[in-house]
């Protein structure tokens, strides 16, 4: 009796998380600010990066999710907990991007520490749910460079809270990345365009490039849904393989977070019925590349995507 009691209690609390998302981050005094830069913790390689940016040389950031890493799917450490527990401030994207961290949040939120949750500086009518059911939301917010500049914001008056006393250096810091955002949005139309509109088709792993497709005109399909939690059934993998026969698709695309092998599948389905769509390259969904590739930064990543997606497409 005890026991389910219990489990009921967890499937209620779960049921909580699900509902809130981001949770309410308590009031918290402003840190006393020393000459030591601030611990940042973010949670995947995007917000690692975009956390540097911000924060300059007043803050020391480590990411929990390296390079590949499926944030859908990850499970925090202890090693990782107590990371976040000893940071000055956590950052990470809500929306349930980070499906298996939720309890987590709520716990660093409650104790009142310096938590950003990017989705709290977005509003509702800028967000997307996923195909078919309208109360979950789309977490894969990057790939709208507006969208970005507003998680921009978010991270400049995070920063700013727990430090005010390098208030102008972060929001300084965040102007000038929101011209280098601007100018790397502008690079994304430009190319966007060199591909006819009934060409603009984007095939890829999971429903990470909904935002994607809505601010630079391209229809997405994802052979998963919006989480990597789900497997693509043998129907889905029919269905999609007869929409890219049906119209021509030259090319399909796996993802660096997502096992190849949902696309390679969908590629035979293809041959089987007597088409033939190349793998036009591998994108950067929900995690940056590296130093070596050169795409460890949300812009160079960026610019790779977009650089493979019209190459494979034109
Ligand atoms: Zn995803």
């Amino acid at each position: 009796m005890k026991k389910s009691m219990k489990s009921l209690l967890g499937v209620f609390c779960a049921a909580l998380l699900m509902l809130t998302g981001c949770g309410q981050t308590a009031n918290h005094p402003t840190t006393a600010s020393s000459d030591e830069p601030l611990k940042v913790v973010a949670t995947t390689t995007m917000l690692a990066d975009l956390a540097r940016n911000i924060g300059g040389e007043y803050a020391n950031v480590s990411a929990l999710m390296g390079p590949g890493i499926d944030p859908h799917l990850y499970q925090a450490s202890a090693g990782d907990v107590s990371l976040m527990q000893q940071a000055d401030v956590v950052i990470y994207n809500g929306l349930h991007l980070e499906g298996k961290m939720g309890e987590i949040f709520q716990s660093l939120s409650t104790r009142g520490d310096h938590v950003i949750c990017i989705e709290n500086g977005l509003e509702p009518s800028q967000l997307l749910s996923a195909e078919g059911s309208s109360d979950i939301p789309d977490p894969h917010i990057w790939f709208d460079v507006s969208l970005w500049k507003s998680a921009a914001q978010t991270v400049a008056d995070g920063l700013s809270k727990a430090d005010s006393a390098h208030t102008d250096t972060y929001q300084a810091n965040m102007k000038t990345y929101l011209t280098e955002l601007e100018e790397l949005d502008a690079y994304i139309h430009s190319r966007a365009e060199e591909i006819p509109q009934q060409q603009r088709v984007l095939v890829t792993a999971h429903d990470a490039f909904q935002y994607f497709g809505r601010a630079y005109g391209f229809e997405v399909k994802g052979l998963q849904g919006i989480s990597t939690d789900a497997e693509a059934g043998t129907a889905d993998v029919s269905t999609l393989a007869d929409f890219i026969v049906e119209r021509k698709i030259k090319a399909i695309f796996v993802e660096s977070s997502v096992p190849p092998k949902t696309i390679q599948a969908l590629q035979a389905a293809i041959r089987a019925k007597g088409f033939e769509s190349v793998i036009g390259g591998e994108l950067y969904s929900d995690s940056l590349g590296d130093a070596e590739a050169g795409t460890d930064t949300y812009i160079t990543s960026f610019k790779a995507n977009i650089d493979t997606i019209v190459d494979a497409l034109k």
